[in-house]
């Protein structure tokens, strides 16, 4: 796998390196779930973690846990603890290095989880109207990959 491994949050403002990673997992936790908006956390040890641009706001989740996210857009960054640091894999600039091999936490589970990858397939939008609106986007997300200046000018 490629080293530094970069990322960062939606906007921009919270960017990392990381030397290298250990092995990603998803973690069916509740608070994983809250801390992330969805189905479970998806995460992986950084190591040589080092922040170049802004620093991400923190929630202590517990008396030994504080979660990482970025004050301007909220993208859920870290998990980290005395002695260590988990990076959120969808913030990586390329999170198919990142792939997981585990799962932990299977207690708190959703119980659909294990049939989302059966479920049906839209491909584009669902109508004429969604086509519409779909072609008038404009992203305001950063690139994957690290920017010297940002916002770009517009
Ligand atoms: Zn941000
Ligand atoms: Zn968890």
């Amino acid at each position: 796998m490629s080293a530094p491994y970069t990322g960062g949050c939606q906007c921009g403002a919270v960017r990392f390196r990381a030397e290298s990673v250990g092995r990603a997992s998803i973690c069916h936790c509740r608070m994983c779930q809250k801390a992330f908006g969805a189905f479970y956390g998806p995460l992986v040890s950084g190591y040589g973690v080092e922040w170049t641009r802004g620093q991400p706001k923190h929630f202590a989740s517990s008396n030994l846990v504080r979660r990482g996210f970025c004050a301007e857009c909220g993208t859920p960054l870290t998990y980290e603890y005395d002695g260590g640091v988990e990076l959120a894999v969808g913030a990586f600039d390329d999170p198919s290095l990142v792939a997981p091999v585990i799962q932990v936490n299977p207690a708190d589970k959703q119980s659909f989880v294990d049939g989302l990858a059966a479920l049906p397939v839209r491909q584009g939008a669902e109508n004429a109207e969604g086509e519409a609106f779909n072609a008038r986007v404009v992203s305001y997300q950063h690139p994957d990959h690290d920017t010297a200046e940002w916002p770009a000018q517009r």
